[in-house]
């Protein structure tokens, strides 16, 4: 494929599309239930269909049992120092979990199906993380699993972005804002306001932040259903997906290893 400088622009229909299928084709996604499983082929499948090379990895539930990890690169092998792009597929029992976090997902797989073939300043590894919900079990298994947690040069959170208002990007801990500082740039360069959050340390970004990863969360505040059986579609807006998905792509290819090299 040859390298394109643009990517596609992010219309949210894939996300919306794929937000709908992960919470009302497929349902609660619990981890470890047979749903769950399905959830994890149908990303896999949907990152192959962008052109990566996909990789599961499985791991053990504090309660028992396993979920997995699928994640996604280009070219045959695992790129030596890259950005994570990250969102949770499960669910909590009970809900479809359209916003939390079947959003994160579409807007994650959009993203890796917009910037396929672009030219990018620094490799990507997209993650969809099992078995948030709970003690973050597959972004943990992710983080230990890592050769040296200097290859991640940062961490970007997807976590309930579907719905239309109160868009934020968030850090945690006490790693380095620079990865939120550049999407927050980003957002204003391109005339969308981004409220500055420090997160509370309730999703994946924590894993990575706790191991001193640079971290960035996008979320939506107005979050009304979270955990509830009315997180359905009702709430989630194509148009708040394509907001935060035009950011991040533009934020992604934007990247400069000055950003981080010269810390
Ligand atoms: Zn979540």
């Amino acid at each position: 494929m040859r390298n394109r400088t643009t990517s596609r622009p992010f219309t949210g229909v894939e996300a919306y599309r794929i937000t709908r299928f992960l919470s009302e084709g497929i349902g609660q996604r619990v981890a470890e239930s047979d749903a769950d499983r399905a959830a994890a082929l149908f990303i896999a499948d949907l990152f192959r269909g962008a052109g990566l090379t996909v990789s599961t990895q499985e791991f053990p539930l504090p309660s028992g049992g396993a979920s997995c990890n699928v994640f996604a690169y280009r070219g045959p092998i695992m790129p030596e120092s890259y950005i994570v792009v990250g969102a949770h597929y499960d669910s909590v029992a009970g809900t479809g979990g359209a916003n939390d976090n079947a959003s994160g997902v579409g807007v994650l797989l959009e993203t890796a199906i917009s910037l396929a073939g672009v030219a990018l300043p620094v490799p990507i590894v997209y993650v969809a993380f099992g078995a948030e919900e709970g003690p973050h079990a597959g972004s943990k298994h992710f983080v230990a699993e890592l050769s040296g947690v200097s290859s991640v040069i940062g961490m970007v959170n997807l976590d309930a972005v579907g719905v239309a208002d109160g868009m934020e990007i968030g850090c945690y801990g006490e790693v380095d804002p620079w990865l939120a500082a550049h999407c927050q740039e980003t957002a204003e360069s391109l005339g969308f306001h981004l409220t500055d959050t420090h997160f509370g340390g309730k999703s994946d970004y924590a894993s990575f932040a706790d191991a001193g990863i640079p971290v960035a969360c996008f979320a939506r505040t107005d979050q009304p259903t979270a955990h509830t059986p009315d997180d359905n579609m009702s709430l989630i807006s194509q148009q708040g997906m394509a907001e935060i998905g035009t950011i991040l792509v533009n934020a992604l290819v934007s990247l400069d290893p000055g950003m981080w090299m010269t810390k």
